[in-house]
């Protein structure tokens, strides 16, 4: 994997692993002001202390009673147990934590406790009758005394409540809406790292089948080429045996009777070794030269060249071979110089193929015509003959490697099968194109362009 996306998968990895991070901190501190304000509403430490007030109250008014003789020692009993029972139940857990945070220094709840602690053996003496009325008198009076200190400091103790829970609430409200809105951002952002990944996921796996589609591709040119090799490897077996064989032959025949042969049939059978060694030798440069294109081995001389020139050498080269297939050539181009920029002799090696070919292919007494001319830029060679043609079936494979027609039947030493394919991709390597048109039974047009200078 390339560096770059190593980077860009560690960076999402970090983001998100920050903003799962985040998103438990924000529900984490939403948690603990949800708990704050579940103890403020179930709780109400509000409502205590005032129910702790009425308390108070209802005892002052026992003993009050009491004290008159209106009321029996068991309701002041009764009410300072109530009352004692509703200090307790503020002095327990989340609300003693609750009121000591709002009243740290100044707990009216605390020193109450103290109180009731103090009285307490008195009060339940009332009840058993344990001390004179007098005694009791007195008790009731300090603890009357005492608990009207108290009426002011628990309605401020209440206010202090009931002003915090307003403010815990308020604080509730705008962090709740903070954190909420943080956790949308959160949200937000983990939505966005995990639509990032799963593009991310998605590209590599799109990359990936482009990448297996290559190596598919890769293994199928990989076994077309290998079955070409094994191909062009029987082919130029099979080519190289046929004038081997045909020479060898000769020689064997040569070797055996050659001085009881009249020199007429020596002489011939010299000639036929001759033709088939000529015949391997173009075998061999043939693929020599198609082993060479197909390596991209061959180097290419360009230099700026007259066509017309390259044509008419090729054409004098050529005019052996053309009489000895019993036809003629002839230049139908004019004098101007058509300038390309070519490696000469490569040009003219095609020139001479298609001037070989149409002389193999025609008839006795043919005439084959040669034109070079200049079109939109481009300069275009044709060689026209009047020959057997190409059947339309033939077409597609004309200028596949080692592909003839009908094998053997020319009646030149000069085929393999390769002349077309060479001249094809020679050309395509100075950035022309080459066709034909053909006839069966009335002759084939080759004709090459290239670029004019
Ligand atoms: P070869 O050396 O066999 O001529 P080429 O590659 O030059 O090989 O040509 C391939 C085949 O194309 C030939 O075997 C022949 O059948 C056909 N061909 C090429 N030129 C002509 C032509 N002018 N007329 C008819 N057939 C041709």
């Amino acid at each position: 994997m390339s560096p770059i996306k190593n980077r860009i998968r560690l960076t999402l990895r970090a983001l998100l692993f920050g903003v799962s991070v985040l998103s438990i901190v924000v529900l984490w501190a939403l948690n603990s002001h949800l708990k704050t304000v579940v103890v403020i509403e179930q709780g109400n430490p509000q409502r205590m202390a005032s129910q702790l007030q009425i308390e108070l109250l209802r005892l002052k008014d026992a003993i009050h009673g009491y004290v008159e003789g209106a009321a029996d020692a068991q309701q002041v009993v009764l009410r300072f147990e109530i009352a004692w029972g509703s200090i307790n139940v503020m002095q327990l857990g989340e609300i003693a934590e609750f009121t000591s945070v709002i009243a740290a220094e100044d707990n009216p709840i605390n020193s109450l406790e103290e109180l009731f602690e103090e009285v307490e053996p008195g009060i339940l003496a009332l009840a058993s009758r344990a001390t004179s009325l007098e005694t009791d008198v007195q008790t009731l009076a300090v603890l009357q005394d005492n608990l009207s200190a108290y009426d002011l400091e628990l309605r401020r103790f209440t206010v202090l409540m009931s002003q915090a829970k307003i403010e815990r609430m308020v604080e509730f409200r705008n962090n709740a809406l903070m954190l909420l809105k943080a956790a949308s951002y959160s949200f937000a952002g983990l939505m966005a790292v995990v639509a990032t990944f799963a593009a991310f996921l998605l590209f590599d796996r799109r990359e990936s089948r482009v990448t297996t589609l290559r190596l598919e591709k890769l293994a199928e040119d990989a076994n077309a080429a290998s079955a070409a090799k094994d191909k062009f490897m029987s082919s130029v077996s099979h080519e190289l045996r046929t004038p081997l064989t045909s020479i060898r032959g000769a020689i064997g025949i040569l070797k055996g009777s050659f001085d009881k042969m009249p020199a007429e049939q020596v002489k011939n059978i010299v000639n036929i070794a001759e033709r088939n060694s000529d015949r391997l030798l173009t075998l061999v440069n043939d693929i020599l030269d198609a082993q060479r294109v197909s390596e991209n081995n061959l180097k290419l001389k360009l230099e700026t060249a007259d066509i017309s020139e390259i044509v008419r050498t090729a054409v004098e080269d050529c005019e052996a071979f053309a009489e000895q297939m019993n036809v003629t050539y002839r230049i139908a181009t004019d004098d101007s110089a058509l300038m390309v920029r070519v490696d000469k002799s490569r040009i003219s090696q095609v020139v001479c193929n298609l001037l070989s070919n149409a002389a193999k292919y025609s008839k006795p007494q043919d005439e084959i015509i040669v034109r070079a001319f200049s079109s939109g830029g481009m300069v275009t060679v044709e060689v026209e003959d009047h020959g057997i043609g190409i059947a339309e079936s033939e077409h597609a494979n004309i200028f596949t490697r080692f592909h003839q027609v009908n094998p053997g039947e020319t009646s030149g030493s000069k085929s393999s099968g390769l002349g077309l394919s060479i001249s094809k991709e020679l050309i395509e390597l100075h950035g022309g194109e080459i066709s034909f048109t053909s006839v069966f039974g009335q002759g084939s047009t080759f004709r090459f362009s290239l670029k004019a200078e």
